[in-house]
């Protein structure tokens, strides 16, 4: 890679050496003072030629931009899907490349088995200031090949977008961020802060093997001030109706809430129906959860995201930013593979996957879930538990330096506080006291988005390539040496 442009380099070095040998040549002045003289205009010269040399660096974006694709299509083609959630082949791929580049790397493996490893690189700063760490699950869900117009570990590109699962979750996050920290290498960013690379395994699924872990083993080592992680895009068309470009970053995000609920009753016959049918218990009760509406909530970060844009627009989305939410996800009632049409099963379940806002009391929920489907034959097991919910703080520089690089790229963009309507790795390091912000700085549309967890998962390559640009200004402008 080349970073620095020779058109700069080459002709401040010709006036260097031009001024160099002319005060050498200097007729008039003594042997003596000569050699004095020689050694003061070199260390003056050096000096000054130094920072002049560094300061006019220029980076060759294009170079950089072409590199981020190649290595996305390869760190993209590498199946890492959750389950099984084995990611030693995406591990060795960045730890490979930080050792060639010279970046202090380790791999972290939490169980050998099954291929669990996280990758932590670091990049040493002069301790000034404490670490900003950039996160990245390295895991993706698993995919259903039926319902794929391409390969999805082929990384198609096609059409001006880039196609392969994890494509937007979150592998463009991980190459954005892996070439941030080899730029920043290449380029000797001298740093007030360390700069951190954490690629975790099984984010997918509970985090236990991943961020969790890392978390309660590694956390000594790594004490960031402040974490970069997924949850927020440049995006035209989910907040607003106009279609200005609006970057969000995920300060907080929604409790997850998962419950088992469960009917029992006689089996018996399909021909002679019975009163106490555990299906039809159940069907009464989600009946009920079905028509309920939850009430408007507004949280502060959703109360800033208003301030800056307006009215929200009337879309699934921001009806998930403003309410606690309740989906139907799993029912099952029957006996049999396949099901039998003419068995009364003797029992019944459902599951409910409910998104709290970050200041509910979930045990408050489930109590008024109960009083809503009011009947006792209908059992509440929990299967997830939501953990204390923080808000990170929006008034600090490094929101501010995202505000300003973004603006700078897009000057009629507009940066808002988001609230992360799904659960990320940065509740982890939230309750360890790390300001954590969920940001992508590539602008993504709704129809992209929506195929996140579903099929042909695409990133346009122009918002790739953009975002690698805002994210190593992001970084460079807030751990430099001030
Ligand atoms: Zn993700």
């Amino acid at each position: 890679m080349c970073f620095v442009k020779n058109d700069v380099v080459i002709p401040l070095l010709t006036l260097y050496i031009k001024v160099y040998s002319f005060t050498n040549n200097k007729e008039g002045i003594s042997m003596k003072l000569n050699r004095f003289q020689e050694i003061s205009v070199f260390v003056l010269l050096s000096l000054f030629l130094i920072p002049v040399l560094t300061s006019f660096q220029k980076i060759d974006w294009q170079t950089i931009e072409d590199r981020t694709v190649e290595l996305f299509l390869e760190y993209l083609a590498i199946d890492t899907c959750n389950p099984p959630g084995d990611v030693a082949a995406a591990a060795e791929f960045f730890r490979a490349i930080f050792e060639k580049e010279g970046v202090p790397v380790q791999l972290i493996w939490t169980n050998k088995n099954t291929g669990r490893v996280n990758v932590l690189a670091r990049l040493k700063g002069s301790g000034k200031k404490r670490p900003l760490m950039l996160l990245n699950h390295m895991d993706t869900v698993p995919v259903d090949r039926s319902g794929w117009s391409v390969d999805p570990f082929a990384a198609l590109r096609k059409d001006g977008y880039i196609y392969g699962r994890g494509a937007l979750d979150m592998k463009n996050f991980g190459i954005v961020q892996f070439m941030t920290m080899l730029l920043l290498k290449k380029n000797n960013v001298a740093l007030d802060r360390d700069v951190i690379f954490l690629a975790v395994a099984d984010e997918e699924t509970t985090g236990t093997l991943g961020s969790a872990r890392i978390v309660r083993n590694k956390w000594g080592e790594i004490d960031a001030e402040y974490v970069m992680d997924e949850g927020g895009f440049g995006t035209q068309d989910f907040f607003t109706k106009d279609k200005r470009l609006i970057f969000s970053v995920g300060v907080a995000e929604k409790k997850v809430l998962w419950l088992r609920l469960s009917t029992s009753g006689p089996s018996g016959h399909g021909s002679m129906p019975l009163k106490e049918n555990a299906n039809f218990i159940m069907v009464q009760a989600l009946s009920r959860v079905a028509s309920h509406v939850t009430p408007i909530h507004i949280t502060p970060p959703v109360a800033e995201m208003i301030k800056r844009l307006g009215k929200l627009a009337d879309t699934p989305y921001n009806n998930a930013l403003q309410r606690n939410t309740i989906s139907l996800t799993v029912t099952n009632g029957f006996v049999g593979d396949p099901p039998k049409s003419n068995v009364i099963p003797g029992k019944a379940e459902a599951v409910l996957d409910c998104r709290l806002l970050p200041d509910q009391d979930p045990n408050e929920f489930v109590s008024k879930l109960k009083r809503i489907i009011d009947d006792p034959r209908v059992k509440f097991n929990y299967i997830e538990r939501p953990i204390e919910s923080i808000v990170s703080p929006y008034d600090t520089e490094l929101f501010r330096i995202i505000e300003e690089e973004t603006r700078a790229m897009f000057p009629d963009s507009i940066t808002v506080p988001h609230l992360v309507i799904y659960g990320t790795d940065s509740r982890f390091f939230r309750r360890k006291g790390a300001n954590c912000y969920g940001f992508f700085p590539g602008p993504v549309t709704m129809e992209e988005y929506k195929t996140i967890h579903g099929n042909d998962e695409r990133i346009r390559e122009k918002s790739l390539r953009t975002a690698v640009r805002i994210y190593y200004n992001v970084v460079k402008s807030f751990c430099e040496k001030k």
